[in-house]
């Protein structure tokens, strides 16, 4: 099973793979700049070849960047969503450089605009981005959200609606967070419901289209459209939910990174081993 984290890079890139290694990772996830905002810090050429050996060495495979929250790429607002796709185009060469071979993007809130012309507005910006960097082989994931506000991308339909409108389709895939369902309405924590979503997810997107799991568990209840990451069968989706996610036939080939809280390895390394745990269940029964 292909498992990993959301690591730290504080301290520098080739951190952030010793950490990953420390923990038992086979697959990670990054942030290519600090979350808190700010210039980015340039990337030298000899820093993301040294940290791609590192990574491959270490057999962790796929690696995943997580685009930073505050880019919306659906803003009604001309400059805005300018100043958003400068930064996303910028975020994707970093993830061309660094060799990722995900780029995992929240799709944004059109605020008061209609939902439609917010979904061809991000659309437009991974159009534009994907043509940016023509020889790039960076898959950019839309990730599904939990709902909130009137931001979009916690349907099937409206990720599905995104990807229709890009041209170079095969450059772009899926990432599905298992709290963002939840708390989205998609009950995957009951037997019937995990088939009946995933159901839902083949008709609208296709289950080809499906790259990496966020495996978190949900501080909120069901359909509580509140995005709240909590430890693995810790929370509302609970051991059993976790233990089906992670012997489905169409979910268990997947990799799967955990976002769940951490204030030090401690949390991480009690997560990693629950899910072990979970998947180690069904492989012995
Ligand atoms: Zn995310
Ligand atoms: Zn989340």
């Amino acid at each position: 099973m292909k498992l990993g984290v959301h690591v730290s890079i504080a301290g520098g890139l080739s951190l952030a793979v010793e950490r990953a290694v420390r923990l038992g990772c086979t697959t990670m996830q990054i942030f290519s700049r600090s979350p808190r905002g700010g210039a980015a810090p340039v990337i030298a050429p000899a820093a993301a070849r040294a940290f791609d050996v590192a990574r491959r060495q270490a057999g962790i495979d796929p690696l995943a960047i997580h685009a930073p929250h505050i880019i919306n790429l659906a803003s009604p607002q001309p400059p805005m969503w300018q100043a958003a796709l400068r930064l996303y185009q910028e975020e994707y060469a970093r993830a061309t450089l660094l060799q990722a071979q995900y780029l995992v993007t929240h799709v944004g809130s059109p605020k008061n605009d209609d939902p439609a012309a917010g979904i061809a507005r991000v659309a437009q910006a991974i159009e534009q981005t994907l043509a940016s960097q023509e020889h790039s082989d960076v898959m950019i994931l839309l990730e599904n959200t939990a709902g909130s506000g009137q931001g979009l991308g916690s349907r099937f339909e409206e990720l599905a609606g995104i990807r229709a409108q890009v041209g170079a389709q095969a450059r772009v895939g899926i990432c599905l967070d298992t709290a963002h369902l939840f708390a989205a309405g998609y009950p995957i924590h009951e037997a019937a419901g995990l088939e009946e979503t995933l159901g839902q997810f083949d008709r609208h997107v296709g289950f080809a289209q499906l790259r990496l799991i966020h495996l978190n568990d949900s501080k909120v209840p069901f359909d509580a459209r509140v995005d709240r990451h909590w430890h693995i069968g810790e929370g509302h989706i609970g051991r059993a939910g976790f233990q089906r996610l992670l012997a489905h036939p169409r979910l268990r080939e997947l990799p799967f990174i955990l976002e769940t809280p951490k204030t030090s390895d401690a949390e991480d390394l009690k997560n990693l081993s629950v899910v072990r745990q979970l998947a180690q269940a069904l492989t012995c029964a």
